[in-house]
C-alpha cells in the first residue's frame, strides 16, 4: 500500500509554531466479521445497499493529524476530510474481474468513484497490478467488482501404457484450445497407434507433428488419449541394426508380410535380391494368390519355395523368363529388371503407370544403359520417387540392390500407393 499527498496535506494544516503530522491508516476489513464496530458494519452495509456489483474487497481507511506545539501535550484528531487529493495505491489483480468500481461511505453516503473525476476531483485508475484512489474524504472504501465467468476446463487423460507412455502439455484444457501429446516408446518398442476420444466415443482429430508430438483442438468434453506400443519387428532379426537406415523400411516390409528373412533368423539386409525373391514380394503384395498356370521353366522345380509366386508373376505378366526356358530365380536382380517387375505391377494393380502420351526427363548420365524394355519402367519409378538415382547422377540399371533398399523401395511404392510417406 502506498499513500501519497500526506506531506502536503500537513503542511497546508500548519499553524505557525506547530509541527503537524498526517498519518493514514488503512485496514482490510471483512464483511460481518466478528470484531468489526458497529459503525464499520453499518458503512459496509449501506456500501452493500447501494452497490451493483456482486464482490467487494472493503478498506477502512483513516486519517489523523497530530499537532505538536512546544511546552504542549501533542493533540490527535481524526480528518475525514482532507483539503488536498491524497493517492492511496491499493495492490489488486483484475484478473478475471470486471465491472471494477470503488464504493466510498462517507457523511451517511453512498459515492461512488470511477475514472472520472467527481465534484471534489476525486477519481480512481486501474492497472493491472493496483487500484489507485485519489480522494478528500475518508472512511470506508470498497473496491467493487463482477466475477467473470471462467470457461469450462475438460480433463485430458492418457491412461498408462504398457511399453510406452503417453503424455499431455496439459492435465486440463478449455474448449478451443491446442493441446500437444508427446508419445515415447520403451526401448525395442514402437508406437502402433494413437487415438484420442471425447464424449461417447467421438473421435478426435490428431495431427501429426512428425516430431513425436501430436497436436488436437480441445473439444467440449473429457478427453482420453490411447496408444499402443508393438515390439520392434526388426529385432525378430540378428542381423538387423535397429540404427540403421533402413530400420524404418524393413519394419514396414516386415509388418506388411512383404519380405521375410532368409532364414536361420537372417534378414540379410546388404545381400543381394534374387528374381525368386522379387517375385515373392510381388506376390506377397498381391495377397499370394493361387493360380492355375502350366509353368515349364527347367529352373524352378515345382516344391520350390518360390515355385508359386514364379507360376503367378508368369501368369500375370509381371515377370518372364529369359525366353529359352530359363527363369534364373537365384540369380541377382538388377535394378533396372526391378524397376519392371514393379512397374507392370503397377500397371496391373495400381494406378496404371504412364497413361496416354508421356515424356519425363530423367536426370541420368547413364541413360544408354537402360534397356529399351526398361526405359518407361525406370522412367515411372524415378519420377514417382520410389527408385532414386546414384551418387554422380547414374542410374546404374545394370547395378544390383540390397534387401535394405528394397525394403525402402517396397515402402516407397506402397506410400505412393495409399499416399502416405
Ligand atoms: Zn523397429
Amino acid at each position: 500500500m502506498v499513500v501519497g499527498g500526506l506531506d502536503e496535506e500537513a503542511l497546508d494544516s500548519g499553524e505557525p509554531g506547530k509541527t503537524v503530522t498526517v498519518t493514514m491508516t488503512v485496514k482490510a476489513v471483512t464483511d460481518g466479521a466478528a470484531g468489526n464496530a458497529q459503525v464499520l458494519q453499518d458503512s459496509i452495509d449501506a456500501i452493500k445497499a447501494e452497490s451493483a456489483s456482486s464482490e467487494h474487497e472493503y478498506l477502512d481507511l483513516t486519517l489523523e493529524k497530530t499537532v505538536s506545539e512546544t511546552g504542549k501535550a501533542e493533540v490527535t484528531t481524526d480528518i475525514t476530510v482532507t483539503q488536498n487529493l491524497i493517492t492511496v495505491v491499493i495492490p489488486f489483480d483484475p484478473t478475471g474481474k470486471s465491472n471494477i468500481v470503488v464504493y466510498r461511505y462517507h457523511e451517511s453516503a453512498v459515492d461512488t468513484l470511477t475514472g472520472s473525476p467527481n465534484k471534489d476531483g476525486e477519481y480512481i485508475e486501474i492497472t493491472d497490478e493496483a487500484v489507485t484512489v485519489y480522494a478528500k474524504n475518508f472512511s470506508v472504501y470498497a473496491i467493487g467488482y463482477t466475477v467473470q465467468p471462467s470457461p469450462t476446463s475438460y480433463a485430458v487423460t492418457a491412461p498408462k501404457t504398457e511399453h510406452g507412455a503417453v503424455t499431455a502439455d496439459r492435465r486440463y484444457a478449455v474448449r478451443g484450445r491446442r493441446v500437444t501429446l508427446t508419445a515415447q516408446a520403451d526401448e525395442g518398442y514402437h508406437l502402433a497407434s494413437l487415438t484420442a476420444t471425447y464424449g461417447n466415443e467421438r473421435p478426435v482429430d490428431l495431427t501429426d507433428n512428425g516430431d513425436g508430438t501430436w497436436t488436437f483442438v480441445q473439444p467440449a468434453g473429457r478427453v482420453t488419449v490411447t496408444a499402443e506400443f508393438v515390439p520392434c519387428l526388426s529385432l525378430g532379426f540378428t542381423d538387423l541394426d535397429t540404427g540403421a537406415w533402413y530400420h524404418d523400411y524393413t519394419d514396414y516390409v516386415i509388418a506388411q508380410g512383404l519380405m521375410q528373412g532368409i532364414g536361420d533368423g537372417q534378414f540379410a539386409p546388404d545381400g543381394a535380391v534374387s528374381r525368386a525373391q522379387m517375385v515373392t514380394v510381388l506376390w506377397n503384395m498381391r495377397g499370394k494368390p493361387v493360380v492355375n498356370y502350366y509353368m515349364t521353366y527347367s529352373d524352378v522345380s515345382e516344391d520350390a519355395w518360390y515355385a508359386e509366386a514364379v507360376r503367378w508373376a508368369a501368369s500375370e505378366g509381371i515377370a518372364g523368363g529369359y525366353g529359352d526356358g530359363i527363369f534364373g530365380p537365384d540369380d541377382p536382380i538388377t535394378r533396372e529388371q526391378m524397376a519392371t517387375m514393379l512397374y507392370r505391377y503397377e500397371k496391373k494393380y495400381g494406378n496404371g503407370g504412364f497413361t496416354g502420351a508421356w515424356m519425363c526427363r530423367l536426370p541420368f548420365t547413364d541413360l544408354d544403359h537402360i534397356s529399351d524394355w526398361a526405359f518407361e519402367a525406370v522412367a515411372w519409378c524415378n519420377m514417382k520417387g520410389v527408385i532414386a538415382g546414384k551418387d554422380d547422377n547414374i542410374f546404374d540399371p545394370k547395378g544390383l540392390s540390397k534387401r535394405g533398399e528394397l525394403a525402402a523401395i517396397l515402402t516407397r511404392y506402397c506410400g505412393e500407393e495409399t499416399g502416405e510417406e
